[in-house]
């Protein structure tokens, strides 16, 4: 029987686990090979207090730390975590651990592109995070793939940076809100080009150009640019926890000030939340909080 289990080894898994490692809570930290989680995918952070550098070093500082606190690792994925008294935990090679408190912190997967190029170029000029990556592109011809609120404040974040920013939606209608439409518009680095559809990334190291595709026509012509952002929107997958959690209507977890779910001892925190800033210093915050608030639950159980 453990105390804690945490699942997910991104900058809010790995807090959670030095966390527990200084209250000697008795905890695993369940993890796929990424440790790291989506800082991993960030080449230049700049906003993390006290660091400055590629996301991989930081996230390799937390893994030194948690490793240091006494981190139990078990890398497997979970199937499915139930409660029928303490939590069942179920992992997917058929073993089963028991425990009193659950952290969530396994992230979110960035939806794909699936084109031509995607894996090739990522990090190398194609980033899925505007906020974070256009400060590497002064000066640069870029491009935002997307018609949603991230595609246009991307774009309207870009243009403070970038020489040129196209804006590359596959609809005539934009899912974003209109005053942030509006903007964007207004903005004359920023050319929109609607119902076209992105279809391949070329380049040799680095991007150089993304074809695009008229939905229509079918016509394809190629924007040349150094920066691409897609900004196409996430899933969140919780079919693991069906039951024990509530959902926002974009399918990601609803949790309250101490990162606790609807269910006493499940926990949730960073990109899996309905928290609508994605960012490493609020994820590790969130595993802070959360690991502080599973220790009170368990004290006080015992
Ligand atoms: P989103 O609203 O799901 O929008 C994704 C956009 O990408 C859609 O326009 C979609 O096109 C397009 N898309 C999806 N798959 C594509 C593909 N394979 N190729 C080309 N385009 C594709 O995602 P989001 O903008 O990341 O926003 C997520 C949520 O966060 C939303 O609820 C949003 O309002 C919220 N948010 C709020 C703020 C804010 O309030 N300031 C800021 C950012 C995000 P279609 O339209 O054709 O489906």
């Amino acid at each position: 029987m453990y105390d804690l289990v945490i699942v997910g080894a991104g900058a809010a898994g790995l807090t959670a686990a030095i966390y527990a490692g200084r209250k000697k809570l008795k905890s695993v930290l369940i993890t796929g090979p990424n440790i790291g989680g989506e800082t991993n995918t960030t080449n230049d952070i700049q906003n993390y207090p006290g660091y400055e550098g590629p996301g991989p070093e930081l996230m390799k500082k937390f893994w030194a730390s948690a490793k240091k606190w006494g981190c139990e690792v078990q890398e497997s994925m979970v199937s499915k975590i139930s409660k029928p008294k303490d939590f069942v935990v179920e992992l997917s090679d058929g073993k089963k651990l028991e425990s009193k408190a659950v952290i969530l912190c396994y992230g979110r997967e960035r939806r794909k592109l699936n084109i031509p190029g995607e894996d090739k170029f990522f990090g190398r000029g194609l980033s899925t995070c505007t906020t974070c990556d256009a400060p590497l592109f002064p000066n640069k011809e870029t491009v935002v793939i997307g018609g949603g609120n991230s595609a246009l404040e991307g774009a309207l974040e870009l243009s403070r940076i970038a020489k040129k920013v196209y804006l590359v939606h596959r609809r005539g209608e934009f899912r974003a809100d209109e005053v942030t439409v509006e903007k964007a518009r207004k903005d004359s680095k920023i050319e929109i080009i609607t119902n076209n559809s992105p279809v391949q990334i070329v380049g040799d190291k680095f991007v150089k150009a993304l074809v695009i595709e008229d939905v229509n026509t079918k016509k394809r012509r190629e924007l040349s640019v150094q920066g691409i952002f897609s900004e196409i929107g996430w899933e969140t997958h919780t079919a693991m926890v069906e039951g024990l959690v509530e959902l926002n209507a974009v399918g990601e977890i609803k949790v309250d000030e101490l990162c606790r779910t609807k269910t006493a001892g499940l926990y949730a925190c960073g990109d899996l939340t309905f928290v609508p800033y994605k960012q490493t210093v609020i994820s590790a915050g969130m595993g802070a909080v959360a690991t502080l608030d599973a220790y009170r639950y368990v004290s006080l159980r015992k």
